[in-house]
């Protein structure tokens, strides 16, 4: 052989494992086996390795890497190897090291060091093996023939005998104890003793109606030597002494075809077939005490074509997807996902081995099953997450930002041996609300809310039903801004701002209003101040000529009088009062030519002369109608020449009026006030004084002498 890169394996049965071009080559025991290569693998085996379930893995030269099924647990045998193609579907195993092959292009054996023999290219159904080692086959349906195999297992003493159209085989014993072997044909049951000699015919049996056993199906040695028959819809006990019992005269369902039929223990007999799966039958002897039919999805299929019951009772079922074997608890399920070559096991195709070892025929090749006990092995199923994404960004472990992405995990378990069988359940909280199943190891959600969701997950073997620890996967996704806790109270101080805002508002609103009504007041109050003031000012005031009327004038004439008794008393040179008392001349006239308007535009005139010629101390009063009182606050010579000059500012200038100007005359009458005068009497003097001078001929001032005895004064 071709050693490639020298790589050297050693397995845990010892086994010698090195790579041979585009084949392993392996050492058993010192014995080389064939080696072990993939169909149309054509590189160059580069790498290998057996991982920690014991698959082998093989890295080649340009074509990846492979991995081989039930490493050492399978041993298979395909059409390259059998150097024959097509089904194989008897095996008699002889030995540990040799078994004998029914195809139907050939006998063919597979012996030591997993050697291949054809022996012949004619078509072999079905065989079986005396207890004289000899071994019966049918070839070609209508030629049955036997022989035995000598130490290195060449065919001696082949006896062949003339039958025709045979279904189905079997050893038995007759009632003196003959070994026979009884032959299901379409003719009917015949029987030939093991020992016959070449060309002796097979003897018929007739039915207990006396008629050719016809419609026969397939038969089967009992350990008392009888034998079972299964014909059309029924399934009848031959016993030794040639008497038959019907067991079963109708199947549980009609479309059941029954094929093969196995006994297991005293009491129950195994049946497979076409559209019904298997039927377990309890019996009581003869008597069928029950009949459990077994079907999807405790087996893989209900298309049974081939039962066995080994040393361990256990019962192996051949269907058309792989087998099923129950131990009398549970049942488990093997196909090509496991090693097995091929799925679709051939008809009677299950043999044990000398050794315990179970093969299987296919219609693609042979598979030997060298720990039939792997089967119920418990798997460890330890799922993983391998990845999650969220859109197209992978999640790390922290809480992410909200989003709308979908979400896609990834998960497997890390046990390839079981790897092809297994599902999952799945369940991620708050958004499935019921476990989903998946067998791809990939889901997807459109959408995740934000939170924290656990995603539980559990993978389980559908051909063993093993299950494994759930494990979940926290994913976390951070609310969006609009619902952290902050927004919360961004929404809180925004009321709290909102609700401050319209409470200032509504304070800032009546402020102003208050101010406003407060402006009001005052301004009212101004109003009503100035309106007062004008008040008192009118109540003072001379309407026409803004001069002090005559109660205010006379009111401070007494004031003027009061303080200069006060100074006198206090032993001051106290001021002195005089009193003038002016009357305009001839004013009547002035009314009646010119009228009232021209008269009040001159009193208007004189006023504002009068007001112009006193000084700040003085004062000045309309008295009545044309008649004004003075008062100045001087005496003696220095007062006449005052009231002299005022008489002058008066009378000096023409009054211009709307009817031209008018020579303006007027008289005054003067009274210096004595101490402890009243001001009625010193007006009064200044009305006698004011009387004389209009008497005297007006335009004039006549000063009144205070007598001290109040005597007249002269003019
Ligand atoms: P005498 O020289 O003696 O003082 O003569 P007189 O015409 O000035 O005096 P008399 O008392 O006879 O007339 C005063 C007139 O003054 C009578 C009145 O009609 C007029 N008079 C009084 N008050 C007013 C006023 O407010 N306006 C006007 N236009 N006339 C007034
Ligand atoms: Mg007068
Ligand atoms: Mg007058």
């Amino acid at each position: 052989m071709n050693i490639s890169e020298a790589q050297i394996l050693v397995d845990r049965n010892g086994d010698i494992l090195t790579q041979a071009g585009n084949k392993i080559a392996i050492n058993h025991s010192g014995i080389w086996l064939p080696s072990l290569g993939f169909q149309n693998m054509e590189s160059q085996i580069l790498a290998m390795f057996l991982d920690k379930d014991r698959q082998l893995w093989f890295g080649t030269e340009g074509t990846g890497a492979y991995r081989l099924l039930g490493w050492r647990i399978w041993e298979n045998f395909n059409e390259e190897n059998l150097k024959t193609p097509g089904n194989i579907w008897q095996i008699i195993p002889i030995n540990n090291d040799f078994s004998l092959l029914f195809s139907d292009n050939g006998m063919l054996s597979i012996g030591k060091g997993r050697s291949v023999t054809l022996y012949d290219r004619s078509v072999n159904y079905i065989g079986t093996i005396d207890q004289n080692h000899r071994i019966w086959r049918v070839i070609n349906e209508n030629e049955l023939e036997n022989f035995i195999l000598d130490k290195e297992n060449n065919i001696l003493n082949r006896r062949s005998y003339n039958t025709s159209n045979i279904i189905s085989l079997s050893l038995g014993r007759l009632a003196d104890n003959t070994e026979v072997i009884w032959l299901a044909t379409q003719n009917g049951l015949f029987f030939l003793p093991c020992d016959a000699p070449s060309g002796e015919t097979p003897h018929q049996v007739m039915g207990d109606d006396g008629k050719p056993l016809l419609h026969l199906y397939t038969l089967m040695r009992d350990n008392d030597g009888s034998i079972w028959l299964m014909k059309r819809g029924e399934l009848l006990h031959r016993h030794i002494d040639g008497s038959y019992v019907k067991v079963v005269s109708k199947w549980p369902v009609d479309s059941f075809v029954p094929i093969t039929m196995t006994r297991r223990g005293d009491n129950e007999i195994w049946v497979g077939g076409a559209g019904g799966g298997v039927m377990r039958l309890s019996l009581d002897g003869d008597h069928l005490l029950s009949l459990k039919q077994f079907t999807e999805p405790d087996i893989l299929s209900s298309s049974v074509a081939s039962i066995l019951v080994d040393r361990r009772q256990w019962v192996w079922v051949g269907t058309d997807r792989g087998i099923s074997v129950f131990d009398g608890q549970r049942w488990v399920s093997q196909n090509t996902n496991d090693g097995l070559i091929w799925n679709d096991i051939s008809q009677d195709g299950l043999a044990e081995g000398v050794d315990g070892t179970i093969w299987i025929s296919t219609s693609r090749g042979v598979s030997h099953l060298l720990k039939p006990e792997s089967v119920f092995q418990h798997q460890t199923l330890r799922p993983v997450f391998s990845e999650v994404r969220l859109g197209n960004k992978l999640l790390p472990e922290q809480a992410v930002d909200f989003s709308r992405q979908p979400l896609t995990v990834r998960f497997g378990i890390l046990n390839f041996a079981a790897q092809a069988n297994v599902h999952f359940r799945y369940r991620l909280e708050d958004v499935d609300s019921a476990w989903a199943d998946t067998a791809s190891g990939e889901v997807r959600y459109a959408y995740v809310p934000p939170g924290q969701h656990n995603l539980t997950v559990q993978a389980y073997d559908t051909m063993r039903g093993d299950q494994s620890e759930p494990i979940s996967l926290l994913i976390r996704m951070k609310y969006p801004w609009w619902q952290w806790w902050t927004a919360y109270i961004a929404y809180g101080l925004t009321i709290v701002t909102c609700f401050y805002a319209v409470m200032r508002f509504r304070f800032r609103y009546l402020t102003r209003r208050q101010a406003i009504l407060k402006e009001l007041v005052e301004q009212r109050t101004k109003e009503m101040r100035a309106a007062q003031q004008a008040l008192e000012v009118q109540a003072q005031q001379d309407g026409l000529t803004g001069l002090l009327n005559r109660r205010t004038i006379e009111a401070n004439l007494s004031r003027l009088l009061a303080r200069m008794r006060d100074q006198t008393r206090s032993g001051l040179s106290g001021t002195n009062v005089t009193a003038i008392l002016m009357d305009i001349d001839y004013f009547k006239s002035i009314n009646d030519e010119f009228g009232h308007l021209v008269g009040d535009e001159v009193l208007i005139e004189v006023s504002a002369r009068l007001q112009k010629a006193v000084r700040l101390e003085d004062f000045v009063g309309r008295y009545g109608g044309e008649e004004f009182l003075i008062t100045v606050s001087i005496s003696g010579s220095e007062m006449r020449e005052r009231i002299q000059e005022i008489m002058r500012k008066l009378t000096d200038l023409p009054i211009s009026t709307r009817k031209g100007e008018l020579a303006v005359r007027c008289s005054m009458g003067v009274a210096e006030a004595g101490t402890n005068e009243d001001w009625q009497s010193l007006i009064d003097r200044a009305d006698q004084a004011l009387y004389q001078a209009k008497a005297a001929g007006r335009n004039r001032i006549v000063f009144s002498e205070l007598a001290p005895n109040g005597a007249d004064y002269p003019g």
